[in-house]
């Protein structure tokens, strides 16, 4: 009788296994591991102020193994204050009388009374730091993106379901970087949602305009996810090629199958539809070109949302991923196993990534890698191989935006 283990195809690590998302910096005393991984190319994500310049740290020292992404989770955006329409008169005279302690504790106050709900007693606000103003948060994460050209932005985004830590308890668990959630008691106050999308977007912005790929978090708040990043692409909405124009494009290649030669961009075909493309070019744009939706466990209907197009004759102008773990999508006591295989079957096979999501590099990571992969394999009916080969096109794809 043949035993599980036996049945379970080879993985051809050597052909590229890529983490699309994942945390090592929690756990810096894992890092030294990560020569030795059987994955190929690990994107590390940045979440707050503490691992932004730890995430630059290990990218420069595994620069042939890591991707950095830097960026600010939902969980830190109360710590990030908009500052981009504040002081536009100057400080008042009054205001430079007031000796600095008194204004950061008027600037506490005033802050987080702002974006926390419900808002905490003083006594709350005044144990937390003073806010940093997003438009310092956005020159520092621009200058880290300067620094890697491939480099990523995330991990940004949405999250409803998120309660603060009590302020006192500062600690996380033993060797993990400072500002580390887990084992914290939780307290009933929330950051309001409309701060944390004015956050994520400033970031979807800078994405925009560094063209760099993003990866989103989104839990408890799927239809206002979806509805930012519209937001975001409204008015640039880029015209779908009719079937007949793609009929155009297709040749036999030698081998029998079929290829499809490029597309001419701006062609006359779409002229009436292209109306100040010109400009559009030139000008930044307020989304990204490649966005990862990591650990996707949003209802299919969610899904299919984003797949549709927006009209029947424009598309989004964001390409979309949608990245699976096999740690937090498919654990099996928690039930929602065949939920998730619905929507790994209902992804298009080229916008598929898998991921660990792990804070710790090594061993674990491969493995959690290797779930996800045997996961999503087994979901597509792929060969392993095949498999393989598909997704290390994809994580090229959203990384590098160049796959073809
Ligand atoms: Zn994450």
């Amino acid at each position: 009788m043949s035993e599980t283990i036996t049945q379970k195809p080879n993985i051809p690590w050597e052909v590229g296994v890529h983490d699309a998302h994942c945390h090592p910096t929690d756990t810096m005393a894992t890092i030294s591991t990560i020569p030795e991984m059987k994955a190929a190319t690990l994107a590390i994500m940045g979440t707050r102020l503490e691992d932004q310049d730890l995430v630059a740290q290990v990218a420069r020292s595994h620069p042939s193994k890591v991707i950095p992404s830097f960026g600010y989770h939902p969980w830190f955006s109360h710590f990030i204050q908009d500052d981009r329409d504040l002081d536009r008169d100057g400080p008042s005279e009054e205001k430079e009388k007031e000796d600095e302690e008194e204004k950061e504790k008027t600037l506490k106050l005033r802050h987080y009374t702002a974006v926390l709900t419900p808002p905490p007693d003083a006594d709350f606000i005044l144990q937390l730091p003073c806010p940093r103003p997003l438009s310092a948060v956005l020159q520092e994460l621009r200058q880290h993106l300067v620094e890697f050209p491939h480099a990523l932005i995330g991990e940004i985004g949405l999250d409803r379901g998120f309660r603060l830590p009590h302020p006192t308890v500062t600690e996380g668990p033993a060797g993990s970087t400072p500002g580390h959630r887990d084992g914290r008691g939780l307290t009933q106050h929330r950051v309001a949602i409309s701060h944390q999308k004015t956050i994520f977007l400033a970031q979807l912005a800078l994405a925009g305009e560094l063209k760099r790929a993003v990866s989103v978090h989104g839990v408890q708040c799927h239809g206002i996810l979806f509805d930012s990043f519209r937001e975001a692409w409204a008015g640039h909405e880029i015209p779908r090629e009719r079937p007949k124009d793609r009929k155009r494009r297709r040749r036999k290649t030698a081998a029998g199958d079929h290829e499809y030669l490029p597309d001419l961009a701006g062609s006359d075909v779409e002229s009436d539809e292209d109306e100040g493309g010109e400009e559009r070019d030139e000008k930044p744009k307020p989304f990204p070109p490649r966005i990862c939706l990591h650990s996707f466990s949003a209802p299919l209907e969610t899904l299919k949302q984003y797949l549709a197009p927006p009209t029947p004759t424009k598309l989004y102008p964001s390409q979309l991923f949608f990245s699976f773990s096999s740690t937090i999508n498919a654990r099996p006591e928690k039930g929602h196993l065949s939920k998730i295989e619905d929507t790994i079957r209902t992804v298009p096979d080229e916008n598929v990534l898998i991921e660990s999501d792990l804070h710790t590099a090594g061993g674990d990571m491969d493995d959690a890698l290797e779930g996800a992969l045997r996961l999503i394999v087994q979901q597509k009916g792929w060969d392993m191989e095949h498999g393989v080969r598909q997704l290390d096109r994809n994580w090229r794809q959203f990384v590098y935006g160049d796959a073809e």
